[in-house]
């Protein structure tokens, strides 16, 4: 099969790396080689960093009205709407993301520019009421300068969508590295950015391995900012890089969220919550609902549902539209819900369906929707994120149960309360430990919604109206009213 080839986007040119050297991006439905890509060392990234810091300095950037980065966003949201099939075709191809719900991802990007752009022009600093009658001062929101995103393979255009959107609205610069298994698209929206009519140097990206170009990108002494979506390890290494110049971070981070379903609730509209939170995107979602915690009176018909509705969903071909769960985005990730799964029942955890891989033609990351019945809460499967199709499910008896299960987690990015008792489902959002609250849904996203975690799942929030607030510096500006000479200047004033 011939390879599709790629270059990276630095200061508007499309360029190979420096060494020459390039990879193989591979398709998840295959398990082959369709792609290569340039490998970015040191010295690409180098290129790509004084890029965005000259952009940031110029005249063609940092002189347009915050009114006119909005129109520019606003085109560039109309411009992904033009070429949506072809994006979304792109991402599943790459990533193994089905098609149906690339095509949802992508089709809402162009109302997530459009969002941020009315933003740009509404970045007010305020007067301040001083306690000093001589004395005038404001606050103005200025942007910080170099940002770098890095993001993660399992939703790619989202993920940047809501660091590149935000970051440009404030008028920062970017350098991004999308992950060595889906930069293809994260390519194309560079290259829409360019024709949108962002200045050169605006918007690079540079392909290449996280602990090479993206390990080079985050340490990088003109970098600002880092936005980083990923895991927990790889973000300790970030910390780490950012430490040296203190640049500013953003942390979103994985979970292990529990969708909490009480006797009282609607129990198919749960079944179909489970589903969506653990199955959909094959458990390859940061929040994705992967704790079952079911009251004792429903413990039994819930889960005979949840088994009898998993058993239905069609396995296959992202690019099918037919298909409801692809498969693993790699072959690493594979092993991994391989290996959880081993050690949960070495732990005592009991498989109730799935635990292995399906049996399709070809070479394909598939693994079957899976649900493992837990007696004990401090079991791993319980504890640590699987990020594949994955459900540990255990009982419990009362709401006091549930809420300690709950926040027993070192992570804190989601939850879902099933129940129709009104009270209940307000006392859980307001006492579970987590940064984003489902009662009666799960999985819902918007423009207008944070997005982020409470502790371990990290720190900062993408989306809504204060994301663009997060890629600014504040400056205070003084003014000295009084006609009187300076007094004692080893006074504070
Ligand atoms: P990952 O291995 O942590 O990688 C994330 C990104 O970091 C990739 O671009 C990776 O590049 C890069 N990277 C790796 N090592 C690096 C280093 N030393 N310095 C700088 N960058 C480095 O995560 P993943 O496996 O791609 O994604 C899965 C994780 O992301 C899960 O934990 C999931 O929960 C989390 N996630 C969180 C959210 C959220 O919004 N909270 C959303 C989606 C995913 P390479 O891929 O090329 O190595």
């Amino acid at each position: 099969m011939t390879l599709a080839r790629f270059q990276m986007c630095i200061d508007g040119q499309w360029v190979d790396a420096l060494s020459g050297k390039t990879f193989h991006s591979l398709n998840p439905a295959l398990g082959e080689a369709w792609a290569e890509l340039p490998d970015a060392d040191e010295a690409d990234v180098e290129r790509a960093v004084q890029a965005a810091q000259r952009a940031f300095e110029a005249p063609a950037w940092r002189g347009l009205s915050a009114t006119a980065r909005g129109k520019l966003l606003r085109r560039l949201g109309d411009l992904i709407g033009a070429r949506k099939e072809e994006l979304a075709q792109l991402e599943s191809r790459d990533n193994g993301k089905l098609i149906r719900e690339t095509r949802g991802q992508v089709g809402y990007l162009p109302e997530f520019f459009h969002y941020t752009a009315g933003l740009a022009d509404k970045l007010e600093g305020g007067t301040l009421p001083l306690d000093k009658p001589d004395m005038f001062a404001y606050t103005v929101h200025e942007p910080i300068g170099v940002v770098a995103g890095i993001i993660p393979w399992n939703s790619p255009l989202y993920l940047t969508a809501i660091k590149l959107a935000p970051a440009l609205a404030a008028g920062n610069t970017i350098v991004l590295k999308p992950s060595e298994h889906a930069s293809a698209t994260i390519l194309e929206l560079a290259r829409l950015a360019l024709e949108a009519g962002f200045p050169a140097g605006v918007v690079n990206v540079v392909t290449g391995y996280g602990p090479s170009t993206g390990a080079a990108l985050t340490r990088h002494p003109l970098v600002r900012k880092i936005a980083f979506t990923g895991g927990a390890a790889t973000a300790r290494h970030v910390v780490r890089s950012s430490a040296e110049n203190f640049a500013k971070l953003s942390l979103e981070l994985g979970g292990k969220s529990p969708n909490i379903i009480f006797a009282d609730a609607d129990l198919e509209s749960a079944v179909n919550g489970a589903v969506a939170g653990i199955y959909a995107a094959s458990g390859q979602s940061c929040v994705a609902g992967s704790r079952l915690l079911v009251q004792d009176a429903v413990y039994d018909e819930f889960v005979a549902r949840l088994i009898e509705r998993a058993r239905r969903i069609r396995i296959g071909n992202p690019q099918d539209d037919a298909s409801e769960m692809g498969p693993m985005a790699t072959e690493q990730q594979l092993a991994i819900v391989e290996r959880m799964v081993a050690q949960a029942q070495s732990e005592g955890a009991t498989l109730l369906m799935g635990g292995r891989r399906p049996a399709l033609d070809g070479n394909g990351w598939y693994y079957e929707p899976t649900l493992l019945a837990c007696a004990r809460h401090d079991l791993t499967i319980m504890q640590e994120e699987v990020f594949g199709p994955v459900a540990a499910v255990i009982r419990f008896k009362d709401e006091a149960e549930a809420l300690a299960m709950a926040n027993d987690s070192q992570f804190g990015l989601a939850a879902g309360i099933w129940t129709r008792d009104l009270g209940r489902a307000h006392r859980l959002a307001r006492d579970v430990r987590s940064g984003i609250i489902w009662v009666n849904t799960y999985r819902a996203v918007s423009a207008m919604a944070p997005i982020g975690g409470f502790k371990n799942s990290g720190y900062g929030r993408e989306s809504g109206i204060d994301s663009v607030l997060a890629y600014t510096e504040l400056k205070t500006v003084w003014i000295n009213l009084s006609p009187a000479p300076m007094p004692d200047p080893f006074v504070m004033r």
